[in-house]
């Protein structure tokens, strides 16, 4: 912590969805947190607009032809103001830093991680491609030097919750939920039809692109099944799934009495945000409350693999592990664009998916250099296929 007492923060991706919650999180507590580095993909207006109101040391654009634009913008401020992706792996290491936040989406997550935690900066992970791509190497990078992976995602704040004071106590599984999405209900034969506008609507969560197409699909559950192994450091058979459509409850763990703790709440990101950014302290906050009479059921269904592909091929991904986690993310990213371009259809995305699980150069000890070469080669054939 920097001499203020403050936490101070960088926000990489601050201009998206987690990225723009973290920062209502700093305007709930301004005494407790303060923005030394704000990043953004080519988003220059938000991010202009969140410069002048938080007032950082720096801005990062990585989109280098925004860079004049911003400048010109801030001109009149004491902020440095960067342009290009490697700029964003440079300024997480700015000695002021405590702790980055990583809400930055897809692979372009990973160096920049890297790179935070060599400079020995706590991490607060939304980014869950990270662990899903390099979740070996990250985690035992993490132990080398002595930070904390802090989750951000809603399900792995829970357990993290759940696991406060039960340091020596065996966890027999961990339950996550998964809303199941827009398309809980629908047969195969719908899912064939449904169109980018309705795969978007998420009944629950309001997200990111991306990620909200991946929980459509049920990849994000397959993702944060590798997420969780990595957090927790507990292998595939210890992580299950189950289909909680109101969800309420983020998600459980089952220790070895049998007791089982749950932690709920509204479907608002803030809260585990503010967790990850003030652990092991809870804040006040201003957020809305679980109203019980509104709530009033919680239900809960096995998930359907044979309708949702994804969280099979993920558990799959996981127990080969090696560079095939890389390998399925590589895809889905590539065929979650695809979607949204309108090139393929929804159920197009397990199919080219899996086939990449069966072509690509599969090894099982993968170096850092591997994954990025994983992560290239595999985005070339399957953007050849579409
Ligand atoms: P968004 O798409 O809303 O935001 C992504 C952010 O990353 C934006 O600031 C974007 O900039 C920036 N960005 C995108 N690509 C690049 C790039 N190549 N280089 C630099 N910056 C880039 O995503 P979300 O906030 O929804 O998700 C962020 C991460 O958090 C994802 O990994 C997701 O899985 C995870 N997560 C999100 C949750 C949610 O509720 N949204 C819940 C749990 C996890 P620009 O705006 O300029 O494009
Ligand atoms: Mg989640």
């Amino acid at each position: 912590m920097n001499n203020t007492n403050k936490r101070t923060i960088a926000i990489l991706g601050s201009t998206g969805s987690i990225g723009t919650q973290t920062l209502q999180v700093v305007e709930e507590h301004p005494d407790l947190f303060e923005v030394y580095a704000i990043t953004a993909g080519s988003n220059v207006e938000r991010l202009i607009e969140q410069a002048h109101k938080f007032n950082p040391e720096a801005v990062v654009i990585a989109d280098e032809s925004k860079y004049e634009t911003l400048k010109e913008a801030l001109a009149d401020k004491p902020i440095k103001i960067y342009a290009g992706y490697d700029s964003i792996c440079q300024i997480v290491k700015a000695s002021p830093i405590d702790i980055v936040v990583t809400a930055m989406v897809g692979f372009s997550g990973l160096r920049p991680t890297i790179e935070a935690i060599k400079a020995g900066k706590a991490i607060a992970l939304a980014n869950k491609e990270t662990l899903v791509v390099a979740g070996e190497y990250i985690t035992q990078l993490a132990i080398e030097h002595k930070v904390p992976l802090l989750p951000v995602d809603s399900e792995h704040s829970a357990i993290f919750q759940c696991l406060a004071g039960e340091t020596n106590n065996g966890i027999e599984k961990i339950i996550l939920t998964a809303s199941g999405g827009p398309f809980r209900t629908m047969s195969m034969e719908q899912l064939e039809h449904v169109t980018k506008k309705e795969a978007l609507r998420h009944p629950n969560w309001s997200m990111g692109a991306k990620i909200t197409i991946d929980s459509a699909s049920m990849m994000n559950k397959g993702f944060e099944v590798i997420e969780a192994k990595w957090l927790f450091g507990l292998n595939a058979d210890k992580i299950d799934v189950v289909v909680h459509p109101q969800s309420v409850i983020h998600s459980m763990v089952q220790f070895a009495d049998g007791a089982v703790k749950a932690q709920l709440g509204t479907p608002d990101m803030r809260l585990p945000i503010m967790y990850a950014l003030s652990y092991p302290t809870r804040l006040a906050s201003s957020f809305d409350r679980l109203d019980f009479e509104i709530v009033k059921e919680l239900t809960f269904e096995k998930p359907d693999t044979e309708r949702f592909p994804n969280l099979r091929l993920a558990y799959e991904a996981l127990a080969m592990g090696g560079n095939m986690p890389c390998v399925v993310n590589a895809a889905n990213e590539v065929c979650v664009a695809a979607f949204l371009a309108d090139k393929i259809k929804f159920t197009d995305m397990s199919r080219l998916i899996e086939r990449a699980m069966q072509s690509a150069n599969y090894t099982l000890t993968p170096t850092i250099e591997d994954y990025f070469d994983t992560d290239a080669d595999v985005r070339k054939m399957v953007e050849n296929w579409i």
